[in-house]
């Protein structure tokens, strides 16, 4: 340690956690004025039905355009915005544009949709209920996936703000998923969960995220209103070795048992192979996401219909 060392090696010590230190001071000037200055904007990542391939809905992640540092991704601010409370602005503004985003592409889809039926000569339903059923086409709307950090969860507008933004959108709130890492959950008691509750009890699916790394008690599983399981990154990376690693084999295979058990759904993130998307397949998990199907990217990319899907 350079205390130890003492003299002139005080200023060697560590410059780059001294280059950090400026970094984060100067981002987190800047990140009031970001969002007034429309600095951020969100990349979609499609999440997979295992079952059958289908893109079942994707994960909004948002990004930085910062105009001296370049592009910044999530890791680098949103600790910064946790901690300064912006998050609870920018939160808002993710969540409006990510809802805004899902119905958009559901209007695509349905206009697709009917211009087919009508092109096949059985568009005479005039496609009042389009987007649940129909002539051409029968698709649920996409689910869209939207983070929310411990800051968000304890702010009180959450529930009312969320629900405006719904209603607003004219979006059925089962198409939102709203995703909570299992850590910020620890110990978090009946009142704090309160706001979740509701939000679940107006049927928005709630994710427990990065789940597998929080030791969390397993018993405790039972009285969160969550609906689905994101295994983290870790148990997946776990599975690529051949052969895959016993414990992380043993493992999923606990979770994906004791969660459809408790009536939960699995999705898998950080999926980058074929190996490890068919192995995780095997063991039962319903929904995956990574780069093996598509990296995070703009909303276009999205509306060609992830062309570079395997
Ligand atoms: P997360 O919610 O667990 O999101 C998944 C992260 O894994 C994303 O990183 C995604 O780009 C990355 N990823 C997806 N597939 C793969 C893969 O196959 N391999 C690998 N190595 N990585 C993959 P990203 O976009 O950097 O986001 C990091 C974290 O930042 C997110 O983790 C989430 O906790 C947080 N975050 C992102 N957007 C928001 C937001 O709008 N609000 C809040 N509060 N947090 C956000
Ligand atoms: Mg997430
Ligand atoms: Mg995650
Ligand atoms: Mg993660």
């Amino acid at each position: 340690r350079a205390k130890d060392a003492g003299g002139n090696r005080y200023e060697l010590a560590d410059p780059d956690s001294d280059a950090r230190a400026i970094d984060r001071h100067s981002l987190t000037n800047r990140l009031p004025t970001a969002l007034e200055r429309d600095e951020f904007f969100l990349e979609y990542q499609p999440l997979i039905r295992m079952s059958d391939g289908h893109i079942d809905g994707a994960e909004a992640l948002v990004r930085w355009k910062h105009p001296v540092h370049g592009l910044l991704g999530p890791d680098r601010f949103i600790p910064l915005a946790e901690h300064t409370g912006l998050i609870v602005p920018l939160g808002r503004w993710v969540l409006e544009q990510a809802v805004r985003q899902a119905c958009a592409w559901h209007e695509e889809r349905s206009a697709e949709t009917r211009a087919k039926a009508k092109s096949n000569g059985k568009g005479k339903g005039k496609g009042k209920s389009a987007g649940t059923s129909g002539a051409g086409g029968d698709f649920r709307p996409l689910r869209v996936n939207v983070n929310l950090s411990p800051r968000q969860l304890h702010h009180p507008d959450l529930v009312p703000d969320t629900v405006a933004v719904l209603e607003a959108a004219g979006m059925e709130p089962s198409s939102l998923c709203l995703e909570v890492t299992e850590s910020a959950l620890i110990g978090a008691d009946e009142d704090e969960l309160k706001p979740l509750r509701q939000l679940a009890e107006l049927g928005v699916e709630i994710a427990l995220d990065d789940f597998g790394t929080g030791y969390s008690n397993l018993a405790n599983l039972r009285r969160l209103p969550a609906t689905t399981l994101k295994l983290d990154r870790s148990f997946t990376q776990g599975l690529q070795q051949h052969p895959a690693d016993p414990a992380d084999v043993t493992f999923v295979e606990g979770i994906v048992t004791l969660a459809h058990a408790l009536g939960l759904a699995v999705t898998v993130e950080g999926v980058e192979t074929e190996h490890q998307a068919s192995k995780l397949r095997d063991l039962g998990c319903d929904t995956a996401q990574g780069w093996y199907y598509a990296r995070p990217g703009p909303p276009s990319s999205f509306q060609q219909g992830f062309a570079v899907l395997p």
